[in-house]
């Protein structure tokens, strides 16, 4: 695929709801303050209906640290994953498309002044034959990722998009293709979201303003706070409504960026009556010629990671929470008890990793952004979770029946789980035990389907249901969603 070279976008030129509101010392007063146990019992109580938490209720979750309001705060956020989300985990593969980069972002791999890191950007060619990978491993999402440079711009992103999509293997093809790259303009959005794409996520990395500039040379494109911190509000503005925010944890205090990403959502709600489709909290893993210790200067231990996950599962109920395979598996285990609804799989993160690297999952930190801590391949996640209780899902029906952004919220009810989610989860989930699985995965994938079949209620809908597991056994026939 040729990149071409293209114009940046002019940075000063923002979205109508275009202002700071990283409000820092009032969120850092918050954060001192701590509130009553009553009070605290009151915010949880609120949120068992689902209902959104401000600021100031979210601060006082984050400060609740006496050990039984902690267990009420993971009870909570157990409970509404359930109500919410049902049982079932969503999985996808990152597609690492191009390592060039303008930035010079100091925990990356991929900044520019890294003179080890190995430059790359896929060829048309190469980029379906990645895909081709992919869909032979049983994948159906995908998010594309891009280093900041002048040859990655929109419509260059927008063509990787369309080449995704246009790749079968078998009866297969990618159904979602996510984004992550640097901030575009307006116009850039609109050029994406034509393409086709699923959500557009951007991570502001840190909300703290001082971090931001030190991690973020003088300079370069991505120094500009603003510019990031208003790129999603531009995407919804340009139609894209799915848009996905996240935070690299490690670089401030986390109590500080898990409070400002409630607050990005609570800015997104206010101005476009639609909050974040996902939220991602990476934490920093070390990258080439990078120890953690050389960035990562507030430490997160595990159990503030989980408090943390648990809070945002009550401040923003209907966002779904994604942990990355940077975490262990174990840790990614206990995450999906309490939040976490979203998880990748089986992934590569070297340019061209799922061709050239093949299964061995060895980690190369020159061609590689970070180092991954889970990398058993996508089958063995898929069993575990299995063995776990979850149904691994490849639904992307509600993106494909336009139920997105402010309609999303609407239909993720309880009725609508059992209804809608959990027979496309479970087709998904069929098809994949046919076409893809293991014969050890295979067994267990066949009795949890049994044990769920039994779950759905009575009428026309599991009939059709019925139907289509029976021809996704025994059929070509694939892709039916409701
Ligand atoms: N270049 C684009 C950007 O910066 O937004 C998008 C791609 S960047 C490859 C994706 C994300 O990886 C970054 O937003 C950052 O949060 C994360 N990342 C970078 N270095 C990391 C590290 N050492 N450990 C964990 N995550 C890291
Ligand atoms: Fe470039 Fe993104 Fe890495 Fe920063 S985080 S150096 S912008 S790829």
């Amino acid at each position: 695929m040729s990149a071409a070279t293209l114009a940046l976008p002019d940075q000063s030129v923002l979205s109508q709801s275009g202002t700071d509101f990283v409000d820092e010392p009032q969120f850092e007063a918050l954060l001192k303050r701590k509130a009553d146990a009553g009070r605290v019992r009151e915010i949880i109580a609120k949120s068992k209906n689902k209902e959104a938490l401000t600021i100031d209720e979210s601060a006082a979750l984050l400060n609740a640290d006496e050990p039984e309001l902690i267990e009420q705060i993971y009870d909570t956020a157990r409970q509404l994953k359930k109500d919410v989300y049902g049982n079932r985990i969503v999985l996808f593969a990152p597609i690492y498309i191009g390592n060039y980069c303008m930035n010079d972002c100091v925990y990356c791999g991929f900044r520019r002044s890294n003179r080890d890191s190995i430059r790359r950007t896929l060829t048309h060619d190469e980029l379906k034959e990645q895909i081709r990978r992919m869909l032979a491993m049983g994948h159906k999402r995908t998010i594309a990722v891009f280093g900041e440079h002048r040859n990655y711009g929109p419509e260059y992103i927008a063509d990787c998009v369309r080449t995704i999509y246009s790749v079968s293997y078998k009866n297969s093809t990618i159904r979602r293709v996510n984004i992550n790259a640097a901030p575009l303009s307006l116009e850039g959005y609109r050029i994406v979201k034509e393409a086709g794409i699923g959500t557009y996520q951007v991570f502001q990395e840190t909300y703290h303003h001082s971090t931001y500039t030190r991690m973020h040379p003088k300079g370069t494109r991505k120094s500009d706070y603003m510019w990031r911190l208003d790129s999603p509000a531009r995407a919804i503005e340009a139609g894209c409504d799915d848009v996905g925010l996240g935070a690299l944890f490690g670089l401030a205090d986390w109590k500080f960026d898990a409070l400002s990403l409630v607050a990005h959502a609570v800015h997104l709600m206010k101005n476009y009556r639609v909050g974040p489709h996902t939220i991602s909290f990476p934490r920093i893993r070390p990258a080439s010629g990078l120890t953690i210790k050389e960035v990562a200067e507030h430490d997160v231990s595990d159990s503030d990671f989980l408090r943390m996950i648990a809070v945002l599962r009550l401040s923003v109920p209907y966002t779904g929470l994604i942990i990355t395979a940077r975490e262990p598996a174990p840790l990614r285990k206990v995450a999906l008890g309490f939040g976490v609804s979203q998880i990748d799989a089986g992934g590569r993160i070297e340019i061209g990793g799922y061709v050239e690297a093949g299964d061995a999952q060895t980690q190369a930190l020159e061609r590689e952004q970070f180092e991954l801590g889970d990398v058993r391949p996508l089958d063995e996640v898929i069993r575990q979770l299995l063995e776990d209780g979850y149904i691994p899902s490849f639904c992307t029906a509600c993106y494909r029946l336009g139920r997105t952004g402010e309609v999303f919220m609407e239909y993720a009810k309880p009725g609508f789980i059992q209804n809608m989610c959990t027979p496309n989860a479970l087709t998904t989930l069929q098809e994949y035990l046919t076409d893809f699985a293991s014969p050890e995965t295979r067994t267990v994938g066949e009795r949890v389907l049994q044990e769920e079949l039994r779950l759905l209620p009575e009428g026309e809908r599991r009939l059709v249901f019925l139907d289509r597991i029976e021809r996704f056994r025994n059929t070509d026939e694939r892709d039916l969603y409701f």
